[in-house]
């Protein structure tokens, strides 16, 4: 464990949960529906909403997940600014690719009654094949249904090769998961200059990207690309997660017509957002001083 990781493995449950309130719509359906509204609402801003938990492995959890993201979906029903976001590990991957597969049918099935797209997010490289497989089985079916990418890993390019004529959306990211040598590059700058070259790969492609990361220069990037490609601004999107501090940089590209959608995580059941936090955490200091700032702000205003 390196040493971030442990210092952050130190930090209290309730003082994670404190520090990771602005990046969570909240410990309710309501509250992430209220969200999304309002961000629509405020300042035209998409979201994709997600219910946090992942590597379950009983049924019963994963059945409670399952009802969760059912009355997420009948609560959003129909609009068009808000899709959701779901992972293999928390929706019946310890039973096999098969019973994931089912299991994530079934809400793609449900979203599609009232036209609500769903991307399955990337876990760790031990699962790109299992979510790339259901990927392919459901978006035969399900035309809008969308998954991940991550540039870091040295098979991204073959798979963007095997997804080829599917015209699918595809968030492109570098990946949140510290991942070996031996398949991933190490380096940052490295994965954003290859997330580049991808974002071109992929419009080449046919497929939509949803750029997503917080880093301006990359993204100012990506539309040179799109512009110069001839791609229009309704082929591709730019994704943030919800609480980093981007907004006057998302406010100029929605008035320069470019779709921004935030990622709106949320939780029932506090167990089940403490990994997604302190990975994050974790991974990003920038992440972890924002926060330290915001509780100074926090205390000072209390004074
Ligand atoms: C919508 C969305 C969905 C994602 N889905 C997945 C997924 O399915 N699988 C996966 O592996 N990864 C996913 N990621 C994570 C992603 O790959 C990156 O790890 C993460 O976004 C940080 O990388 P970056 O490109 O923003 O670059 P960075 O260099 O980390 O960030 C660029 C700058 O943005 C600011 N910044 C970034 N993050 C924060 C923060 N949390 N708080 C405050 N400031 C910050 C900092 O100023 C930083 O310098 C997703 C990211 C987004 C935005």
């Amino acid at each position: 464990m390196g040493l971030k990781k442990f210092f952050i493995s130190l930090i209290p449950t309730p003082l994670v949960k404190l520090f990771a309130s602005p990046y969570i719509a909240g410990d309710s359906i309501e509250a992430a529906v209220v969200t999304a509204q309002k961000l629509w609402d405020g300042r035209r801003v998409c979201s994709t909403i997600d219910l946090l938990g992942e590597e379950l492995e009983s049924d019963e959890e994963v059945r409670y997940s399952v009802d969760v993201y059912e009355r997420l979906i009948d609560s959003l029903g129909d609009q068009n600014y808000a899709t959701i976001s779901l992972k293999p590990t928390q929706l019946g991957s310890h039973c096999g690719t098969e019973n994931c597969q089912k299991v994530i049918r079934g809400i793609v099935q449900r979203a599609e009654q009232y036209n609500i797209n769903v991307t399955l997010d990337m876990e760790d490289h031990s699962f790109t094949d299992m979510t790339l497989d259901i990927f392919r089985a459901l978006k035969k079916d399900h035309p809008t249904f969308g998954t991940v990418l991550q540039s870091r890993l040295f098979r991204t390019d073959d798979d963007i090769i095997s997804l080829k004529s599917m015209n699918a959306r595809i968030r492109i990211c570098i990946g949140i998961y510290n991942e070996p040598k031996e398949i991933a590059m190490q380096s940052k700058p490295e994965m954003k200059k290859k997330l580049l070259q991808q974002v071109e790969f992929l419009f080449k492609e046919g497929h939509y990207p949803e750029i997503a990361t917080h880093d301006e220069a990359v993204i100012n990037d990506a539309i040179d690309i799109a512009e110069k490609l001839n791609i229009k601004k309704d082929q591709y999107e730019v994704q943030m997660l919800m609480g980093v501090p981007k907004q006057a940089f998302q406010d100029k590209l929605i008035q320069n017509g470019i779709l921004v959608r935030l990622y709106v995580p949320f939780a029932e059941k506090w167990k089940y957002a403490t990994a997604y936090c302190k990975r994050r955490l974790a991974a990003n200091p920038s992440m972890a001083a924002y926060i330290l700032k915001n509780i100074l702000h926090k205390t000072a205003g209390k004074r």
